[in-house]
């Protein structure tokens, strides 16, 4: 056994992480090296032990069932362990306790009950949503309870090899509250026809075989109250989204028919490599050993080949005026996952296709079309080397002109010296309007390719990028302009990768969110879109969010796509002269505003610019201005950050520093 594993020890009653909180009850960062969770969360009565132990079966992962159980006084503790041993005598579970908790202590799991309390319940949602604005006493809880499930993670994996636990806990809530204190928690959001969960929760006397006294039934909930309780779930999952916890909706009808695909395009979604051993998932059937999983569904006693079959006895069984309100109550979110579930099988397909470690490889037989990529600079002469190399560096078999538009600067002739035969460089100077916008168009007056391609001066494409994005546009021909995923470069050292998030990007989704994977270091267009959306903005004040501008310009007019894998190394830890101040930032979004009213259209668009304004008033200065700016953001659409992070340096005046770490939070929703 590795000591090393073990959670150290603590005094009866006073959860060690609690001491080991950071002082100063910052944002809690990643205790330890706790192993990835995939985290299933939904409404129950939906699936959720049999995939969980279709999960649990692949190599590396290890399935435990409703783990947040574990410290409810007495149950499971007094219950059968999936295994079909009482869990008291569970080798695997006494292997663990002997890691963590001190052989189940009562009173250390007993603290951490209490720790769940404080922040682990629905009631405290809103507060894990907006964290920056949360007390320090509540970010310690927090910090406190993520560093006991962390342990508890780790003594799991360690005690059976693994490293991905799989917990079918279910609340939402709770994977936000493990999320918030820097676990690694991956989300799989089950969903059932809200019909059929209302059924299955209104019937009586199922029995819990794992119940010790053979006597329990499994509770249950009246048709109606199931299906707000329904409801209630799946928004609350959604949410999870927002906050950029990786979401993998597996819908039941889906995993019931191919528990093999539905799994591999979760796994996929989630970012987690593919075990090459799924022999155990067949077409409509599973063939599953035991499992330790605790808590759950009295399916999980069931072992060998298991036909799945979906459950419609609610067709027949139920009420006919159960029926139509459940329906009601639940609809709208229905239609809504089926739609998104076709669209995304769509995505996924093709992601499988070109995520397969290496780009995809077009036909070797193609012709490849001539690309000029606009390399904007100024005063940057080390950087801009680097990317000018990974342009010329691409594997595209084609030619590529790297055309570097010095702006505000003579051009550096010596530049040119870093191209090859096929992959060229020019410099010119910028003969446009001093700034970004300026400078991009005069790339584009000189451009002579059939393909456009958009790099930053510090910014570093990946060898194959080029390749890919140029093979997609010549498989979609209707695409105007295409993106790619990126990996941030961090302050350091750290890097994070920022996948797309999806293959096709509708202007409907940019009026929402920036999409930052929509960056210009990895825009690639056709000439023919350049001539429908014509250049970029000179007039934006001081150049600011002059390619949000443009592409948004470009989804107006046609589809924009997206290899949704990481194809270029952005810089976020390089100073740039194009950095925004918040006086432009200001000024760029009240102009974008202004000039896009199709934003302030969009609830959630309209809440994150007029969030981002706010912040930038309140950084100078302007409390009163920024106040109402805030407000009128929060009236828009409550459930974007940027307000709230506005709020919190309004009331508070956080150290700039301090609300960088706290927007790193929201990660994905912050443009
Ligand atoms: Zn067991």
């Amino acid at each position: 056994m590795t000591k090393n594993l073990a959670a150290p020890r603590r005094t009866a009653g006073q959860p060690q992480a609690e001491a080991d909180a950071e002082a100063d009850a910052g944002p809690a960062r990643p205790p330890g090296s706790a192993p990835t969770v995939v985290y299933i969360a939904g409404a129950g009565r939906s699936g959720s032990t049999l995939l969980e132990r279709a999960l649990g079966e692949m190599p590396g992962f290890v399935n435990v069932g409703e783990l947040i159980d574990i410290f409810r006084r007495d149950a499971p503790r007094a219950e059968r362990c999936g295994c079909g041993q009482p869990f008291a005598e569970c080798p695997f579970w006494t292997g663990v306790g002997g890691r963590v908790f001190d052989h189940w202590d009562a009173a250390e799991l007993a603290a951490v009950q209490r720790l769940k309390g404080r922040v682990a319940r629905q009631r405290h949602l809103p507060r894990l949503l907006a964290m920056p604005l949360a007390s320090r006493s509540f970010r310690t809880d927090v910090a406190a309870y993520g560093a006991s499930y962390a342990s508890l993670y780790r003594s799991i994996a360690a005690e059976a090899g693994a490293s991905v636990v799989v917990d079918a806990s279910k609340w939402p809530v709770q994977a936000l509250a493990l999320t918030r204190a820097g676990l690694d928690v991956r989300v799989i959001h089950l969903v059932r026809d809200v019909r059929g969960v209302a059924h299955s929760l209104n019937k009586r006397g199922v029995a819990r075989p794992h119940a010790l006294n053979e006597q329990g039934v499994m509770w249950t909930k009246r048709p109606v109250a199931a299906a707000f309780r329904w409801t209630s779930y799946q928004s609350q999952v959604e949410l999870l989204a927002l906050c950029g916890v990786p979401v993998a909706r597996v819908r039941y009808e889906d995993f019931v028919h191919q528990p093999r695909r539905t799994v591999e395009q979760a796994l996929t979604q989630l970012r987690l490599p593919l075990p090459g051993q799924l022999e155990h998932l067949g077409d409509g059937q599973v063939t599953l050993g035991p499992s330790h999983g605790i808590a759950g569904n009295p399916s999980r006693f069931r072992y060998g080949d298991i036909t799945l079959r979906i459950d419609e006895a609610w067709r027949t069984e139920m009420s006919r005026g159960a029926r139509i309100m459940v329906t009601a109550i639940g609809l709208p979110l229905l239609v809504r996952y089926r739609r998104r579930a076709a669209r995304s099988r769509r995505a996924a397909r093709s992601a499988t296709k070109s995520n397969g470690g290496t780009p995809t490889e077009p036909a070797g037989d193609r012709s490849w079309p001539d690309v000029s990529v606009i390399v904007p600079t100024r005063g940057r002469p080390e950087l801009v080397r680097e990317s000018i190399a990974a342009v010329v560096g691409q594997t595209y078999p084609g030619n590529i002109e790297c055309i570097v538009v010095h702006d505000q600067e003579p051009p550096d002739e010596s530049l040119t010296v870093l191209g090859s035969a096929q992959h060229r460089v020019r410099v010119v100077a910028n003969s446009h309007s001093p700034g970004l916008a300026g400078a991009r168009n005069t790339g584009l007056d000189t451009a002579r390719g059939d393909y456009i391609a958009t790099c930053d001066d510090d910014d570093m494409w990946h060898p194959g990028k080029l390749k890919v994005q140029v093979a997609r546009l010549l498989d979609e021909p209707g695409l105007l302009v295409i993106g790619s995923g990126m990996r941030l470069l961090l302050p350091g050292d750290k890097t994070l990768d920022w996948p797309g998030r999806t293959e096709r990007i509708s202007y409907q989704l940019l009026l929402r969110n920036r999409v930052k994977e929509l960056h210009s270091s990895t825009l690639v267009m056709r000439r023919d879109a350049v001539t429908k959306v014509g250049p970029y903005d000179e007039g934006l004040p001081h150049g600011y969010a002059e390619d949000y501008d443009w592409v948004l310009r470009a989804a107006r007019t046609g589809p924009v796509g997206m290899v949704t894998q990481p194809l270029a190394d952005i810089r976020r830890n390089a100073g740039s002269w194009y950095q925004g101040s918040a006086e432009r930032t200001a000024a760029g979004l009240e102009y974008m505003l202004a000039k896009h009213p199709d934003i302030a259209a969009s609830r959630r668009g309209h809440a994150r610019i007029l969030g981002q304004i706010a912040f930038a008033h309140s950084s100078l200065g302007g409390r009163g201005l920024a106040l109402r700016y805030a407000v009128r953001g929060l009236s828009r659409w409550p459930f974007v950050p940027h307000p709230y992070i506005a709020l919190a340096h309004i009331t508070v005046g956080m150290h700039p520093r301090y609300v960088q770490r706290a927007a790193r939070l929201f990660r994905r929703d912050l443009a």
